[in-house]
This record gives structure tokens, sequence and C-alpha cells, in this order.
């Protein structure tokens, strides 16, 4: 059989596409992505014509058979999506997950991906993370998200569309107002932009200057800050003054 590459695009800015995988959508046989019609400019502007299938949400599990014959027959497929990393809140994992239980090859071809992007340049800690994909769009949904993660000590990460990022300043106003936050703004393209503070103060930043709302988003917030003390530290702290206390140790 042949193999399925999992190709990342550019997030914005074409020349992030590696060398490899310029080769890589050259040489195979068939390229499966998100929107044809959109990919078509990427492959024009590289000179590719490597014919091109779609694969999106609504038929990624009929097209799963229709991929797998190809690779059985021997040919070589690549997946994109519309920008950045296959699969990283785009579509992708139904198709990987199916033709990983059926054995075939499956070979990432790493690139852009805007959420590793914006946490490289933030300057929060990105030792651990959680990464949330989408908030929910409707306000009590979107109420509990948060209020599921208010007490994760790692950074948050979330993807944020320009019609939402005022509502989910907001909602991070009175759910996390005292936190640092970091908004990477149209990553790779002409205006980007990293606004930080917290989140009334974007907020009031995005307010004077409606270009700020424009384009895409990375919202990246801190954790919260360390738990105080477990009942079962300060539980140990109190027998151990008490036996210094009986010890006649000056505390
Ligand atoms: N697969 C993509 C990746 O690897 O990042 C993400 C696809 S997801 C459907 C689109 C979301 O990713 C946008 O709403 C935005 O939150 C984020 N995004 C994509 N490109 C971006 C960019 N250039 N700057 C900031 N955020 C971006």
């Amino acid at each position: 059989p042949g193999t399925l590459y999992v190709v990342a695009t550019p997030i914005g800015n074409l020349e992030d596409l590696s060398p490899r995988a310029a080769r890589v959508l050259a040489e195979v046989s068939r390229i499966a992505a998100e929107d044809t019609r959109h990919s078509s400019r990427l492959l024009a502007h590289l000179g590719i014509n490597t014919p091109m299938l779609s694969l999106h949400e609504h038929n990624e599990a009929r097209r799963v058979d229709t991929l797998d014959s190809y690779l059985m027959a021997g040919e070589n497929i690549a997946l994109i999506s519309d920008a950045g990393t296959p699969l990283i809140c785009d579509p992708g994992f139904v198709l990987v997950r199916e033709l990983r239980l059926r054995g075939r090859d499956i070979v990432p071809l790493p690139g852009p991906c805007a959420l590793i992007s914006a946490l490289s340049a933030a300057g929060l800690p990105t030792d651990r993370f959680t990464f949330g994909g989408f908030l929910p769009s409707k306000p009590s949904a979107r109420r509990q998200a948060l209020e599921k993660w208010q007490a994760r000590e790692e950074t948050l990460v979330f993807y944020e569309s320009p019609h939402r990022i005022e509502h989910t300043l907001e909602s991070l106003c009175e759910q996390m107002p005292e936190r640092a936050v970091v908004l990477a703004r149209e990553l790779t393209k002409t205006y980007e932009t990293f606004l930080q503070g917290s989140p009334s103060s974007l907020l009031s930043q995005l307010k004077q200057d409606p270009n700020q709302s424009r384009g895409e988003f990375v919202v990246m917030i801190a954790g919260a800050p360390p738990a105080v003390q477990s009942d079962e530290q300060s539980i140990t702290a109190e027998v151990l003054l008490n036996a210094l206390l009986r010890e006649g140790v000056g505390v």
C-alpha cells in the first residue's frame, strides 16, 4: 500500500511551506483537501497540478474507503487543510484514526500551526498548557467551559474568530479578571499583532481600535496561581509546629 502524508500548510505567509511539503505535494498521486478551491490557490502558487479531492467534516467518513482503495492500489496521498496542521481544529481525525486501525502508513510533515506559533512568542509558560480548541459560542456554554478550566495552573489556549473575540474577553473579565492574557492576531500575516494585558485592558484596547478585532486570533491565558497549601500540607505543618513547641524550641 501507499502512504498517507499529513501535510501542514501556511497559516498566512506562503514562505512557511517547507521544501519537503512542496516536494511531497508535487509527488503524490492525489491531494485530499478541506476545500479544493481554497487549496488550488496554494497549488497554483507552487506550480503544482496534482489532482485534488475534497475531504471535509461532512464527507470525511464516506471518503475513508475511497482513499484507502487508492492507498491499496499503491498510490501515495497527501492530506491538507485550509491552513496550518490538519486535524488541529480541522478535518482529518476520522480518516487518520481509521487508516491507522487498518495498519496503513501515515507520515506527518510538520509545519505551521497557529497554536504552537502563538505560544512560542507569547511569553507565557509553555512547559505545560491546555488547548481548549474553540470556546462554545453560546454565553452559558462558554461560561461553563471557562469554569471547567478556571483552576488549571497551566497556560490555557483557545482559538477564536473575529466575531467572538470581544465576547470572549467579556467572559474573561467576569471569570478570570486578574489573569495575564496574550492575544496573537493574524500570525505570519501583514498585520500580525501581539497584545497583552488584563482581560479588561485588552477589551478597551479592542474597543478603541476596531482594527484590532479583525482577523484570526489565538487567545492565551496565564494559568491559575498555584493553589494555597492543601489541607494535608497544613496538617503536616501544624503537627510539626506543635512538636517543636513541645520540645521547647523557640519558634
Ligand atoms: N489547523 C489550523 C492550525 O494548525 O492552526 C487551525 C485551523 S482552525 C479552523 C482556525 C483557527 O486557527 C482560527 O479561528 C484562529 O483561531 C486560528 N488561526 C489560524 N490561522 C491563524 C493566524 N494566522 N493567526 C492567528 N490565529 C490563527
